[in-house]
């Protein structure tokens, strides 16, 4: 049984359904025939079947039954009835085999630009063959075409029914989540009014200028989500071709033959380029984005959020160079917390966790801005202090334990004053290496554990 929301899909599919198909006959057709060079409804068959299934196919049917007869009535001959419930069947045909074959060849629907061969080849090539090919011998047979223009008109068909799929499909796909946000509509409206102005001009003065539409949709792929670019590239191919079939604007002077075929050379390719440079760029800012995700979690302590070992180590490499080279001193600080088991052992290792925290957050906002915290150990912090001597790294140091002196935390609903003990060892154009350097700077705070704790100290 059918949920009211898919009897609603239903009902406002078919409806959408019946108007692409009669925009096609009279907006999109070739004259003076009624075939036409775009066929969105193709498009809307598609998804009606993937979002409603099997129950679409006789809507679809009667549809496109409703939307064919008076284009193909001829008069009084009933039996040409015949005709127009083929045309119906190949229209409901196509449907079912795009849906059919979208599932069955790239289930994740349409996701990389690499799955564009397949989607155009099993999706709307093969389907809108078969279907075009029941149409033209239908026409054919029923003397609405001569036979020498069969092939002409099959190559149309699968064109303008293969566009409605590249066109609705990808559209579909991003809605909503890939839209535009905001003032990202604003670059839509900007291309939207671009590609009317180019077809004003074309209208009304030289032949031709709507080839430019390119251009804008290619500014339109870096600015917003894929969403925005195929809603744009509806809109822009829908106009063109509109008004080339209404002999408007480019092509009127070529016989209607070369013009549309050129058309829709020129609409297919636009399509097929903009959908592939949409989809690629998409992927690669996904890609990115993950890839500077997993770089920050790598260098980053996901408990405190300061840089971890890993992170840390870069940082001090690159100012031992500097240091090296300058003659400059500069300074690491080596933290540990004083009796830091006892805190876990009484109040719990949460309790432990969250002391870890705090100094975290102390360090962060006590420091100077240049200078750059790091959870390198259990509880042991270290402290890169570039271009300052140790003298000053145990001033910023200090005040930080005054901080934690005057600031006492709750553990457990008690109240404790946490203290940690501190070396600082300078360097400058020495000749020991980043190591060494570190080895000597996590020695230091057992000097200060030494002489009573809670205190921090200048090493060498
Ligand atoms: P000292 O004053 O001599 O430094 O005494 P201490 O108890 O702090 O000794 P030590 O530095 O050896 O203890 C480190 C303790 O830190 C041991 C370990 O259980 C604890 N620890 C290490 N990592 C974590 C952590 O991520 N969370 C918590 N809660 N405890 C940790
Ligand atoms: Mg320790
Ligand atoms: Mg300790």
């Amino acid at each position: 049984m059918l949920a009211v929301k898919q009897w609603m899909q239903l009902i406002l599919g078919g409806l959408v359904y019946y108007l692409c198909a009669r925009f096609g006959m009279l907006l999109f057709s070739l004259q003076p025939s009624n075939i036409t060079l775009l066929w969105l409804a193709s498009g809307v068959g598609l998804i009606l079947v993937l979002r409603v299934g099997g129950l679409a196919l006789p809507v679809i049917f009667l549809v496109s039954l409703l939307a064919n007869y008076p284009g193909m009535r001829h008069e009084g001959a009933l039996w040409q009835s015949w005709h127009v419930l083929i045309a119906a069947a190949a229209d409901t045909l196509v449907a079912f085999l795009a849906a059919r074959f979208l599932k069955g060849k790239l289930p994740a629907g349409l996701q990389r630009a690499s799955d564009l061969a397949r989607f155009s080849f099993f999706v709307c090539f093969l389907p809108t063959a078969i279907g075009g090919l029941l149409i033209v011998l239908n026409l054919a047979w029923g003397g609405y075409i001569p036979s020498t223009e069969a092939a002409g008109l099959l190559r149309n068909l699968i064109l303008s029914d293969s566009l409605g799929i590249l066109l609705i499909y990808p559209l579909y796909q991003a809605w909503p989540a890939q839209l535009p946000h905001g003032r990202e509509w604003g670059w839509v409206l900007a291309n939207l009014l671009f590609c009317g102005v180019l077809l004003a001009l074309d209208i009304w003065g030289v032949n031709g200028w709507f080839y430019f539409i390119l251009p804008g949709l290619f500014f339109l792929v870096f600015r917003v989500p894929v969403g925005g670019v195929y809603l744009a590239l509806l809109l822009a191919v829908a106009a063109i071709v509109a008004l080339s079939a209404k002999q408007l604007g480019p092509f009127s002077e070529l016989s209607a033959e070369e013009a549309h075929f050129m058309l829709q050379g020129f609409v297919f390719s636009t399509t097929y380029v903009s959908l592939s440079l949409a989809l690629k760029y998409h992927h690669f800012l996904e890609t990115d984005a993950s890839g500077q995700h997993w770089q920050r979690e790598a260098l980053h302590d996901p408990l405190t959020g300061l840089l971890n070992r890993r992170g840390f180590t870069p940082l001090l490499a690159n100012e031992h160079q500097r240091a090296m080279r300058s003659l400059r001193p500069s300074a690491l600080a080596l933290i540990d917390i004083d009796h830091f088991k006892k805190i876990n052992d009484r109040y719990g290792h949460p309790e432990g966790d969250y002391v870890l925290q705090v100094l975290a957050k102390v360090l962060s906002t006590q420091l100077r801005d240049i200078d750059s915290p790091a959870r390198v150990g259990g509880e042991e912090f270290a402290i890169l202090f570039p271009e300052s001597s140790a003298a000053q790294g145990v001033l910023v140091l200090e005040r930080v334990r005054q901080h934690l002196a005057t600031h006492p935390l709750r553990l457990a609903g008690e109240t404790v004053t946490v203290t940690f003990s501190a070396g600082v060892v300078e360097f400058a154009g020495g000749t020991e290496g980043v190591e060494q350097l570190f080895e000597a700077a996590d020695r230091s705070p057992y000097t200060a554990k030494a002489s009573g704790r809670n205190r921090s100290v200048m090493a060498t």
